[in-house]
């Protein structure tokens, strides 16, 4: 992208162009057998990046995200934090569904990775919130999910919140009540990076926070007096 997009309209420019260029995206074999490819969708002035893995049936049919049973769920503990999926904005890992519903290849993954690095770049969210493994494995590679969700990576100017997939919570409802835990520290993990971006302007130190919920990070000593 030539030109920094600065402003909410050059933004949503931006982020259309990407979505045109999924759309008629040719560069892996997904584009044969989808009926529609499946950017993403949500607000393009969000704070948060939720990331699934790839469109289904339903999601193939229409064109958009998260429309299916797992997206019902997606809402209803969006709605949990008093947010809908206007709010945010939601893409996949992969744009097109695979067949069947298999999972993406790796190929098909690292095919897909400019469309996402670009919404990403565009989005800057403070939060990205990955939902399940192929998201989680682009941020935390070879990580396992049971282990490592709700330990948020601290890195540069946002935290990765890895989560479990609402599929997988739909199809073991033992689950439910850590998703539901998991989600509702999302506006306090959204306010401690406000803090951080604020405490460190170029960029705060990559950490990994414990799974305990914590207090925001005071500011450095030397910007106390800024606040
Ligand atoms: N729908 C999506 O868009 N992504 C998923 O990962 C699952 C369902």
């Amino acid at each position: 992208m030539g030109i920094e997009p600065n402003t909410a309209v050059d933004r949503t420019a931006a982020m259309a162009a990407i979505a045109d260029q999924v759309r008629v995206c040719p560069l892996c074999d997904l584009a044969k057998t989808r009926t529609h490819a499946v950017p993403g969708a949500g607000s393009i002035t969000s704070e948060i990046l939720f990331i699934g893995e790839g469109p289904g049936q339903n999601e193939d049919r229409k064109g958009l995200p998260f429309i299916g049973r797992s997206g019902d769920y997606l809402e209803k503990l969006l709605a949990l934090i008093g947010m809908t999926r206007n709010d945010v904005f939601i893409t996949n890992v992969v744009k097109c569904r695979p067949p069947e519903n298999r999972d993406p290849t790796n190929a098909e993954i690292a095919i897909c990775r400019p469309y996402l690095d670009s919404q990403e770049a565009l989005l800057d969210p403070l939060v990205i919130v990955t939902l399940g493994r192929f998201s989680m494995g682009r941020y935390f590679p070879g990580g396992k999910i049971t282990q490592i969700h709700v330990a948020p990576k601290h890195d540069g100017r946002r935290s990765i919140y890895p989560l479990f997939h609402p599929a997988a919570v739909l199809r073991s409802a033992s689950l439910e009540p850590t998703m539901e835990a998991d989600f509702l520290r999302i506006p306090a993990l959204v306010e401690e990076v406000r803090q951080r971006r604020a405490a460190f302007p170029n960029g705060f130190p990559a950490t990994i926070a414990s799974n305990e919920p914590k207090e925001a990070p005071a500011p450095p000593p030397s910007q106390m007096n800024l606040f």
